[in-house]
């Protein structure tokens, strides 16, 4: 551990669209914010080539590109900004104990937290391949539906954001085959039904993924298994959605703040406050319905709203 203890007016932690947003509104209010960017500098959108749906770029943008852009829009105001990975926190007392890769202290006035969530996929090699290649593997519908209107695609998952997914992308795809693990759904009844009730959505139950297939650069099917016959047999697509869940980046706050079952932070309705005065929570660390830039850079802005509101109210 390091004697010096720095004192921080407004942390922020994670470098996504809410954390750089919150970075912006923190920065332009005086607020000095430090960001620590953590092991992936920029958030998810990193991972993906075409984001065509952020306000402001008409002819789309890389995830990437966006992110460098995110980034240098936040220090164009003096934020601080910083490699480091959080490792613990103390939000017990007063002043808020944060620390970097298990040495730096930081004391705070005011914590930010946009720490984000992490799509859950199956772990096969073919799925990492082609995910990694950006050739057809996608864990979000909104964001890559639109890249294959007309075309037949596969969707794994069984609850009810699966079945929201799958009828999103009916109403662009030509085909739709959901494939779920067990002989019935998770999901609700309601959504359920409508899953079952929109024509061009083939349901396989008890049917797993063997293997995406490729030509080496795009997806161009899926090899599929009946769990109770053992029985394979290939479906011709083009894209293979996974919607099987999130994780949400908060172990390191169970401890003191109120999550629900997922993990997501359960926030003040409305509001970016959490159950703690002066730890504040933005963008998909708190959201299990969006999930998307534009609403984790929108509840960046709250947050760091909230957080100027609340050291204002504090000074007088
Ligand atoms: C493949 C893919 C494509 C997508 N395409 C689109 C799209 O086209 N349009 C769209 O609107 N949305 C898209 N999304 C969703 C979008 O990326 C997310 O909704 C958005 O990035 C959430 O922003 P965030 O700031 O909450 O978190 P994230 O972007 O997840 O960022 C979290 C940040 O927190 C940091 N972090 C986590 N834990 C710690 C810690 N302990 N210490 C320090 N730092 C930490 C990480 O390093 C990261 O920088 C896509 C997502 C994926 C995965």
């Amino acid at each position: 551990m390091s004697d010096t203890i720095e004192k921080v007016k407004c942390l922020i932690i994670g470098s996504g669209p809410a954390g750089y947003t919150a970075a912006i509104y923190a920065a332009r209010a005086n607020m000095a914010p430090v960001l620590y960017q953590g092991t992936q500098p920029g958030g998810q959108l990193t991972t993906t080539n075409e984001v065509e749906n952020f306000p402001g770029y008409p002819d789309g943008i890389t995830g990437p590109e966006m992110m460098i852009e995110l980034q240098k829009q936040a220090e164009r105001f003096d934020t601080d900004v910083r490699n480091g990975w959080i490792t613990k926190v103390d939000f017990s007392g007063d002043v808020h104990k944060v620390w970097v890769n298990d040495e730096k202290e930081i004391h705070c006035e005011t914590v930010i937290i946009s720490t984000g969530a992490s799509a859950k996929y199956l772990g096969l090699e073919s799925e990492q391949k082609y995910l990694k290649l950006g050739g057809g593997v996608s864990a979000c519908a909104v964001c890559d539906g639109f890249f294959y209107r007309n075309q037949e695609v596969v969707i794994v998952g069984a609850g009810d954001s699966a079945c929201e997914e799958a009828h999103y992308l009916s109403k662009l795809c030509k085909k739709v085959t959901m494939l779920v693990r067990r002989d019935e759904f998770r999901a609700s009844k309601i959504m359920a039904a409508r899953v079952k009730n929109t024509e061009n959505i083939s349901i396989l139950f008890n049917t797993e993924t063997d293997e995406v297939l490729g030509d080496e650069q795009v997806v161009t099917g899926v090899r599929v298994f009946n769990n109770k016959t053992n029985v394979k047999h290939d479906i011709p697509a083009t894209g293979f959605f996974v919607a099987i869940g999130h994780k949400p980046n908060t172990d390191i706050f169970k401890d003191y703040l109120k999550l629900d079952e997922t993990g997501y932070i359960i926030n003040v309705p409305g509001t970016s406050k959490t159950n703690v005065d002066g730890v504040f929570v933005s963008g998909d660390a708190a959201d299990h319905v969006y999930r998307q830039a534009v609403t984790a850079a929108g509840t960046g802005c709250m947050a760091a709203l909230d957080a100027e509101r609340y050291l204002a109210a504090k000074e007088h």
